[in-house]
């Protein structure tokens, strides 16, 4: 089963070039890391799969479907439903509680309180912080931060994890437990990409690595997994 597939994906701001042509296809079940130098187009890759922006030219299929093929409504709901998003600096809302940041997503979605806030305690007991559900973001470490952000990202089961520097903003001892976070998601068939400047994170947490320069793919690998 195909969960991401770009053909030939352009985008253009303006005069400026963001991606010149990208093809990629990631199945399920696979940890792909997208690699490259500052302005290479990684952020316009990440945001062209969400459905946060649309390609100059080109197509971008996520779960089969054509996200061209989508109007604005359609778009925003397709990716509550089928995609989850991590970032670096988290994008916590600061005056929720930490279990109501991520029951929030599926609220917003349809689905009715109580049983959005049991299926955030269940994601918040596998990852480790469900003695710090009533905690404000605030109060939280990095690591406690990110791992609400991963449950929420997790709560309307998304065909697609997207991670943009998710360790980016977290030290190392905090980082490695989100890596190992991710490691065990992808081992229980979560379907995961991550934009990444750090090898470590690549190496450790994708099966293969795509390498952007200046909007195109120069190198594709695959990785034996350092664990
Ligand atoms: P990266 O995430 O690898 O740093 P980006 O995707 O953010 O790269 O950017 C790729 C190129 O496109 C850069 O030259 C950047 O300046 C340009 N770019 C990205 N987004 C915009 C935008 N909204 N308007 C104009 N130029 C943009
Ligand atoms: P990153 O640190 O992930 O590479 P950037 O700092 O390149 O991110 O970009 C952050 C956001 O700003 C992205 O969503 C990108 O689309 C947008 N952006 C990047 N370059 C430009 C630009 N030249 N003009 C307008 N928006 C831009």
């Amino acid at each position: 089963r195909v969960v991401v597939r770009l053909d030939d994906v352009h985008k253009e701001y303006g005069a400026a070039r963001a991606l010149g042509g990208v093809s990629l296809r990631i199945d399920a079940g696979d940890a792909v890391a997208v690699m490259g130098p500052s302005g290479c187009g990684k952020s316009t890759l990440l945001n062209l799969v969400a459905g946060l922006d649309r390609p100059t030219r080109g197509t971008v299929q996520v779960g089969g479907q054509d996200l061209g093929a989508m109007n604005e409504t359609e778009l925003a709901l397709f990716r509550r439903r089928h995609v989850g998003m991590v970032f670096q600096f988290f994008n916590l809302i600061d005056d929720l509680p930490a279990l109501d940041n991520a029951a929030l997503t599926a609220q917003l979605t349809g689905t009715p309180a109580r049983q959005a806030r049991d299926r955030a305690m269940e994601l918040f007991e596998e990852l480790g912080i469900a003695e710090r559900a009533d905690v404000y973001p605030a109060a939280l470490s990095g690591g406690e931060r990110q791992r609400v952000a991963v449950a929420r990202a997790l709560m309307n089961r998304p065909a697609l994890l997207l991670a943009d520097e998710p360790t980016g903003a977290l030290d190392s001892r905090s980082g490695e437990q989100v890596m190992d976070l991710l490691i065990d998601l992808n081992q229980i068939g979560q379907t995961l990409l991550i934009v990444t400047h750090d090898p470590d994170l690549a190496e450790r947490c994708a099966g293969r690595l795509v390498e952007l320069a200046d909007g195109r793919v120069v190198a594709e690998h695959g990785l034996e997994r350092t664990p």
